[in-house]
């Protein structure tokens, strides 16, 4: 089998591993116990706290360590929407159709359930959030604004810091779904200038059922999860040690290789770009051409059943996906295809290819070799 979806998730490196197996059988303490063992647990998860603020530029008791991306993004905006709302009344939150569900269900959840006000900011077309569209929407009613990094689909990245200083210009709350995008892309909070950012372990090469949400000083969050005063009273349940200390290290090694890992991943996503629009007729590329992440590579094919050219590659040996993992057997294209604008004939033949450490010009090759004769196979079924 030929791994081509990063995107959905990656393996675990055997740096990682290695960091984490101590905490698994010898050092299991739990952090909030007062002997040597609980000492050891904790100093385990006070030094993955350290290790993860270096790499965002932040203080370490700004990282709260959660269950995985989803939980960091239910946090952050269920957790910020309730405490303006309760602090000063705020109602509106402003996020986009093209969010991971993590982010838009959540905020229609808040909508529907608990008596928010939801505005979807508007997209161009390779599926970027506009600075035009937030400066439009913002009023003084607005509690917060969540716009992800990169999007996990169409690998289009949005002008996170300039939208972040229209938020903080307009004294509302600025979050970011960056689960995604710290893969490849610099997570200095600093420069990005958020208030709320949110990761996952199991996208950079670290486990899965782990994630953290930076919270900037001074930003008030209700916690969602209540019980002890873990993670500075804003997310209860003992700390999971071996798997933080598994994020945090692979976080580092992130940062530490980005440059080497985009340089190998970019000249083979580039070639199946270009590849991929030669070869194959009624083909095109979804997402920023240049504006995206540098694993990324996206398409729709006209009169194409996507989830049916899925099969056929995953028969011939290749792993791929057709948007977001969680969409697969479901006939219907995705919002963020759908946003795209276009025709139903298009959106339903979409494919993305997500590269990783991992990935070869072998690799690379075989699939090119394999995918012009299959989408063909594919379209002639589909008429
Ligand atoms: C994968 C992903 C998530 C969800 O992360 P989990 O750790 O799987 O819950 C959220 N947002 C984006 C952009 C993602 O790619």
């Amino acid at each position: 089998m030929i791994y081509l979806d990063y995107a959905a998730t990656t393996p675990v490196d055997a740096r990682v591993l290695d960091a984490m197996l101590p905490y698994f059988r010898e050092n299991y303490g739990n952090p909030s116990s007062v002997h040597r063992l609980g000492q050891k647990a904790e100093t385990a998860v006070d030094s993955a706290r350290e290790k993860v603020a270096a790499v965002l530029h932040c203080r370490a008791d700004e990282i709260i360590f959660t269950s995985c991306g989803s939980e960091s993004d239910n946090l952050a905006l269920r957790g910020a929407a309730m405490a303006r709302r309760n602090v000063s009344g705020e109602k509106w939150i402003l996020t986009s159709k093209n969010e991971h569900h993590a982010v838009s269900k959540t905020a229609q959840q808040l909508e529907k359930e608990y008596g928010f006000l939801l505005e979807w900011l508007g997209l161009d077309e390779h599926g970027g959030v506009t600075i035009d569209s937030l400066n439009k929407a913002v009023c003084n009613n607005t509690a917060l604004a969540s716009v992800m990094y990169a999007n996990n689909e169409i690998g289009t990245i949005n002008p996170i810091a300039d939208l972040a200083a229209i938020a903080k210009a307009n004294n509302i709350l600025f979050h970011t779904d960056a689960v995604q995008a710290a893969a490849y892309l610099d997570v200095n909070v600093e420069k990005l200038g958020v208030d709320l950012m949110s990761l996952g372990g199991h996208k950079f090469y670290g486990p899965k059922g782990v994630g953290a949400l930076y919270v900037r000083k001074g930003t008030m969050l209700l916690p969602h999860m209540t019980g002890g005063g873990q993670e500075f009273g804003l997310r209860a349940g003992t700390q999971n040690v071996p798997y933080i200390v598994g994020f945090a290290e692979a976080l580092h090694l992130a940062a530490e290789e980005r440059e080497s890992r985009t340089a190998h991943v970019r000249p083979l996503r580039d070639h199946i770009i270009g590849n991929v629009l030669e070869t194959i007729p009624d083909s095109k590329l979804t997402g920023h051409p240049e504006n995206r992440l540098p694993n990324h590579a996206s398409f729709v094919f006209k009169d194409v059943d996507g989830n049916l050219l899925l099969q056929m590659l995953d028969s011939a040996g290749f792993a791929c996906s057709s948007g977001s993992a969680c969409k697969t057997g479901n006939p219907e294209p995705s919002e963020v295809i759908t946003s795209l604008g276009y025709s139903r004939d298009w959106a339903l033949g979409s494919l993305r290819i997500t590269l990783g450490m991992d990935s070869t010009v072998e690799h690379v090759d075989s699939f090119l070799k394999a995918l012009p004769t299959l989408v063909e196979k594919a379209r002639k079924l589909h008429n």
